[in-house]
């Protein structure tokens, strides 16, 4: 089943995302792929796949992800974040990261992570389905 997968990469973590998009881009073909502004220009040039771009991170994208999350049609978000430099829209960082712990979507934050949860055997797997938290009781 097609599922609708998000990438971001902060400006020093860019590299690492494209090559693990590389890496794996026989999986990440057969999805919908959404991505900020400036990763999502940079993914559609290196893989030549179509990927969806929303604004660029600082300028909201993050956030338009985020909403993505809070509708339910987001089912993974592979986020390479940058722990060593400032970003000015850390907050716009932590409200992503947040959605997904709220809406309980998989997210990888580094490359290791990402390894894991796009070569799971579930990743893919139909009959897998995430449990949705019930904020209604
Ligand atoms: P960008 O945004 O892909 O437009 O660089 C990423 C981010 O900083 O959130």
């Amino acid at each position: 089943m097609q599922k609708t997968l998000a990438l971001v990469a902060h400006d020093h973590k860019k590299p690492d995302l494209i090559g693990w998009a590389k890496q794996h881009r026989a999986i990440l073909a057969r999805h919908k792929l959404v991505a900020t502004g400036t990763t999502g220009g940079l993914l559609s040039d290196e893989l030549a796949l179509p990927v969806h771009r929303f604004k660029s991170g600082p300028l909201g994208g993050d956030q338009q992800i985020g909403a993505l999350i809070a509708e339910g049609t987001l089912d993974a978000l592979f986020f390479f974040w940058d722990p060593l430099n400032p970003a000015p829209h850390d907050p716009d960082v932590k409200a992503l990261l947040r959605l997904c712990s709220v809406w309980n979507l998989p997210v990888a934050c580094n490359e290791a992570t990402a390894d894991l949860m796009i070569t799971s055997p579930l990743f893919e797997d139909s009959q897998h389905v995430r449990k949705l938290p019930d904020y209604g009781k």
